[in-house]
């Protein structure tokens, strides 16, 4: 393994690829202000979404939850590297390999096995 591998999710990219990925489409960039006028705040680049329902958007590429989000990179020095990462939207600033209180999160740890890699416990 060539890259840093101090951080798990760089070997991994599971939930990245195989989770629909959806948020409210307020969390969208846009020039656009509401009703009352008010800007948005906004921050996912549009052109890597697509719209599902009138309030309701998914990153380009995990419409069906089994292939890859557009944003997520890959390659042999760096492993797997979200390249929006401040731009991401909720769902990905709330999915972490261990929960608020600390314990491992399921389905990141159920991705991982599914996809042949160790637990994150099991790594030395
Ligand atoms: S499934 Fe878990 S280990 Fe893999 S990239 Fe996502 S958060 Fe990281
Ligand atoms: S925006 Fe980044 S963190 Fe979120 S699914 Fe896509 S590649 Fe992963």
């Amino acid at each position: 393994m060539s890259f840093d591998s101090s951080n798990p999710c760089f070997e991994c990219g599971q939930c990245c690829q195989k989770l629909r990925v959806s948020f409210y489409h307020g969390e969208i960039a846009s020039d656009s202000s509401d009703l009352a006028g008010t800007p948005s705040t906004g921050i996912v680049p549009p052109e890597l979404t697509v719209k599902l329902t009138p309030h309701l958007a998914c990153m380009r590429g995990t419409e069906a939850g089994k292939d890859g989000c557009v944003a997520l990179s890959h390659d042999e020095k760096d492993g797997y590297r979200c390249t929006i990462y401040e731009q991401r939207p909720s769902p990905c600033r709330a999915f972490n390999i261990f929960e608020e209180d600390g314990s491992l999160n399921p389905l990141c740890d159920k991705l991982r096995k599914a996809a042949g890699l160790k637990s994150v416990l099991a790594q030395g």
